[in-house]
């Protein structure tokens, strides 16, 4: 027979073996934050879910994360809502686009569909265009259905109450 001993005891360590290791870690909090959100999410979002887990980050420590890891590709700007930029995590290496759900937000890599040739072709004379940027937009597959069942059935009408008073 076996006995379970003290299962898991020994690896405490790590912790305070860097000098610098409160900001890193904090760094970190932002980094896997960003990898749980499914959908765009802004600045704000994303430092509400942080603060879940370290609660006194600070919001130029969250922007400064933003501004890193856009530089990296880690995260990119997706759009606007309500005039705050939204950023989606990208896993992605290669370039390709992000279409956004306007109904929840949900985000996904798309191919690229643009032709560069035909963008210089298109450009003035004299241009050589050498990069771009396309924002998608649309509705995700549930969304989508979603509003074809609410075009279609009204067995979910909510009850009008109207009440008779005398
Ligand atoms: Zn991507
Ligand atoms: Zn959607
Ligand atoms: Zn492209």
């Amino acid at each position: 027979m076996t006995l379970a001993e003290g299962a898991g005891g020994a690896q405490a360590g790590e912790r305070g073996a860097y000098g610098a290791g409160r900001s890193s870690a904090q760094r970190r909090a932002v980094a896997s934050a960003v990898a749980g959100f499914d959908c765009a999410f802004t600045a704000e979002d994303l430092a509400a879910q942080v603060r879940l887990v370290s609660p006194r980050i600070s919001t130029a420590t969250v922007y400064r994360s933003i501004a890193a890891m856009a530089l990296s590709g880690y995260l990119t700007p997706v759009g606007d809502r309500d005039g705050a930029a939204l950023y989606a995590h990208c896993d992605e290496i290669g370039h390709h686009h992000h279409v956004v759900c306007t109904g929840c937000g949900a985000t996904a890599h798309a191919p690229c569909p643009i032709d560069t040739a035909g963008l210089t072709a298109a450009a003035p004379d004299g241009f050589v265009v050498t990069s771009h940027e396309v924002r998608l937009y649309g509705l995700c597959a549930s969304c989508n259905d979603r509003e074809r069942v609410a075009d279609g059935c009204s067995c979910d009408t909510v009850a009008d109450g109207t009440s008779e008073r005398g």
